[in-house]
């Protein structure tokens, strides 16, 4: 049973995500003594489609066609569905994103497939079973699922896998399936970036600021620590809604869902909306001036002490530490 892996790309370049994503496809395949395939869609260069290899796919489909230039759902689906059938393989692997999130209960459906999304872990096939560790309720608890199908779909919950460099070149292959006019019931015509600051569903290090900032006219010491740090901002709900941010900044379980490897929470009290966005980062630091903060329950490294007192002696340690 081959083993088939998306590799998510953006504007060529392949993400953190994806290499996490093939990695363990990697592992999978190794469990089942098999092989694995990528797959790309969209406009990689060769030498970044072939460094695939260095992670562990032996073969990645190379999928470059105009319609497919912008991400699509349905037609990204039925291309990553159509190379699993070329390849005759009944594991698809890929990355529990924005995109991957709407990909793998698509793919699911056309190959028939059982789908265990948000994995946390290597299936455990002992006995037969074939059982995946995954996020549940916002990631507040694991679920053990079994998938009992022959074809299977998983999606792994980002910075839950370690990347993992064999060495390998992948042999790189065109791969052209036809693509259904009605796959492409959405076309996106054009992109406009709304910011040049980190893009936050992908940022590595997040900074983020709460209502115990009092008001939008004290961002500068956040949005001069993000800068120091290279880090996208966010905010709290309560902060959008009041306008002192735009709502594109807003994490929790009603926007935007983020797994840095760093989340830096600034005034922010922790309530379970808040963190059901931000608890898979990988460390959390909170810095809140309420010893009793439910946020510091969750962290890693607590400052209890007050954010207008705190930020500027951080920002003064990092300037620093790179002078
Ligand atoms: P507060 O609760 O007011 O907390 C402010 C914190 O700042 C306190 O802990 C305080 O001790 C600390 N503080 C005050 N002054 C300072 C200082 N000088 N220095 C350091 N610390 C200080 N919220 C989200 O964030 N995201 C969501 O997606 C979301 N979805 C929701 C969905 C529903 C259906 C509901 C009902 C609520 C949702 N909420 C969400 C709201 C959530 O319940 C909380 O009200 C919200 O997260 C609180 O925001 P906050 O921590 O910024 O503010």
């Amino acid at each position: 049973m081959p083993v088939l892996v998306y590799a998510e790309n953006a504007e060529g370049k392949f993400k953190k995500s994806t290499f996490e994503a093939i990695s363990y496809a990697r592992a999978i395949a190794n469990q089942n003594n098999t092989t694995l395939t990528a797959i790309s869609i969209g406009n990689a260069d060769a030498a970044e489609l072939a460094g695939l290899g260095k992670y562990g796919a032996e073969k990645v489909l190379n999928v470059s066609n105009d319609k497919l230039k912008n991400f699509v759902n349905q037609a990204y689906a039925a291309v990553v569905a159509e190379a699993a059938k070329k390849e005759g393989a009944e594991i698809v692997v890929l990355s529990n994103s924005f995109s991957g999130r709407g990909l793998a209960p698509r793919i699911g459906v056309k190959l028939e497939a059982g789908v265990a999304d948000g994995a946390v872990s290597l299936p455990d096939q002992s006995n037969g079973k074939f059982i995946i560790k995954r996020l549940a309720f916002s990631g507040k608890a694991y679920a053990l699922v079994e998938l009992t199908s022959t074809n299977k779909v998983i999606s792994l919950s980002p910075n839950s896998y370690k990347v993992v460099e064999t060495g390998s070149t992948a042999v790189v292959e065109d791969f052209n399936p036809e693509v259904k006019a009605s796959d492409l019931t959405t076309i996106i015509k054009e992109i406009v970036r709304s910011t040049d600051k980190v893009s936050l569903p992908d940022a590595d290090i997040v900074v983020s600021g709460g209502r115990g900032l009092k008001g939008p006219e004290n961002w500068g010491m956040i949005e001069e620590l993000a800068g120091l740090l290279g880090a996208a901002l966010a905010c709290s709900k309560p902060v959008s809604d009041s306008g002192w941010r735009p709502h594109s900044e807003h994490v929790g379980q009603t926007g935007i869902a983020v797994s840095p490897n760093l989340y830096i929470a600034i005034g922010i009290s922790g309530a379970i909306q808040h963190l059901a966005g931000v608890s898979s980062s990988k460390v959390i630091v909170v810095i809140n001036k309420d010893a009793d903060a439910p946020f510091f329950k969750v962290a890693d490294y607590g400052i209890v002490g007050d954010a207008f007192d705190i930020v500027p002696k951080l920002i003064g340690a990092i300037k620093e530490y790179k002078a």
